[in-house]
């Protein structure tokens, strides 16, 4: 049986445009096909929408409910403080016993700062990086994704005018001299610009796998090479690890890779969907927050927030987890490759862990050009056709599974794609 139509979600989609800017909390939310459904609720990989229709959920609320919805230790660890009260405005014990988690699980790291959300938290490493290295600049990855900031948005997505520079409208055009913009895996190019004499070039960023921009995996010692460069110049070496972050192995990209770079940035899968967002890294940078770097925040280390990341990485830290994203993530990522060969769809299926993206159109696709040329027009079909049968996925074709996805789960999922493939193509642009 398939879903033909969603009154309820149409209903409160219209009630939430003339209440919400443009309908939606974030901009993105606006374009997911054939409109945003309206959910009332979820249960482990399960959400259920205003209508009553029940989806295995992939999106995860774009990433951090890596432990599936209601997951019972972190609805308990929240439950058992929300009555000591929403914040404190000082110190309390949870804000160490998370750090101490967060230490203890990536190498290299010796102290952490709470922030909120992910683009906080990029904001205050470059200005660490600043501070510690005495440079302005920093070298950015084209299509990497480091927050919404007017600095960090530079040369994410082509712009409003075409090009790869700045992303926004009302965005300060000086945010641009701010950067060099780097092809993500040129290691030459990187290491022209922070040898340069006169580059001011005070840190390199990156998502160590660039996953907002086809889930593409660094090139066999990109990331040693980014680290032996930064030693020999000076420069603060940065993962974003907002997505990767307690995903793609216990201490993210960085013990999956085995490259320790001086700042990780952490959010998302931290805290299992609530805002918690971090920077870890050496005690020699980050405690430069009460020397004279502003890090500020009302809302930094909620107590509330942190019983959910002490909760996240507690479940995180059983038995398996690792091995059972592995497996997951490839027999989805398998399972798609097939179904596509089968259909005579060209395209390029990705997986790292459990974070899996479809480009549809593009075989071998493994640039952030690349990434560009998906056909997204197909692959919106193909969202709604999934929809409709009961797998709600993100619109770009990125993939995240939580600890709560069965293998049973992942085969009705793989099998619903089969479908919705035959579905989209016989139906025709
Ligand atoms: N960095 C990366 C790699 C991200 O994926 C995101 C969010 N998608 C951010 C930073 C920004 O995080 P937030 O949305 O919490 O501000």
């Amino acid at each position: 049986m398939t879903i033909a139509a969603w009154p309820a979600s149409q209903q409160a989609w219209e009630r939430t445009k003339a209440s919400l800017g443009g309908g939606v909390s974030t901009g993105l939310r606006a374009s997911m096909k054939p409109h945003p459904i309206f959910f009332q609720g979820g249960q482990g990989p399960r959400l259920t929408d205003l209508d009553g229709n029940t989806y295995l959920d992939y999106v995860l609320g774009w990433g951090p409910v890596i432990l599936g919805h209601g997951h019972p230790g972190l609805t308990e660890a929240v439950s058992r403080q929300l009555p000591l009260g929403a914040t404190y405005g000082s110190g309390h014990l949870l804000e160490a016993e998370v750090a101490e988690k967060v230490l203890a699980r990536i190498p290299g790291t010796e102290r952490v700062l709470w922030s909120n959300t992910g683009s906080e938290a990029t904001q205050v490493a470059l200005r660490l990086a600043r501070a510690a290295t005495g440079r302005h600049r920093f070298v950015k990855f084209t299509g990497h994704y480091h927050g919404w900031s007017d600095t960090m948005l530079v040369g994410y997505r082509p712009g409003p005018d075409g090009s790869l520079g700045l992303g926004s409208l009302g965005q300060n055009p000086a945010a641009m001299e701010d950067l060099a913009l780097v092809t993500w895996g040129d290691l030459e190019a990187t290491a022209d610009l922070l040898k340069a004499p006169d580059s001011d070039i005070a840190a390199v960023f990156c998502e160590p796998v660039l996953c907002n921009s086809g889930v593409l995996a660094p090139p066999l010692g990109f990331l040693q090479g980014l680290r032996d460069l930064c030693d020999a110049t000076g420069t603060i070496l940065v993962f974003d690890e907002v997505i990767t972050g307690f995903r793609i192995g216990s201490g993210g990209a960085v013990t999956r890779y085995g490259v320790t770079p001086d700042l990780v940035v952490l959010a998302k899968a931290i805290a299992g969907g609530y805002p918690l967002a971090a920077v870890a890294g050496r005690a020699e940078i980050i405690d430069r927050t009460t020397k004279g770097v502003v890090h500020a925040g009302t809302y930094n280390g909620n107590p509330v927030v942190l019983a959910a990341g002490s909760a996240t990485l507690d479940a995180l830290a059983e038995p398996d987890v690792y091995e059972d994203f592995e497996r997951r993530g490839t027999a989805l990522a398998d399972g798609m490759r097939a179904a596509l060969a089968r259909h005579g769809v060209p395209s390029t299926v990705h997986q790292v862990g459990p974070v899996v993206q479809c480009i549809a159109g593009v075989e071998n696709a493994d640039s952030f050009d690349a990434f560009l040329a998906a056909d997204q027009e197909f692959y919106d079909r193909l969202g709604v056709q999934m929809l409709r049968r009961g797998v709600f996925t993100l619109p770009g074709g990125r993939w995240y599974l939580s600890t709560a996805h069965s293998d049973a789960d992942i085969a009705q999922t793989v099998a619903v794609f089969d479908e919705s493939l035959a579905a989209t193509l016989s139906q025709g642009p």
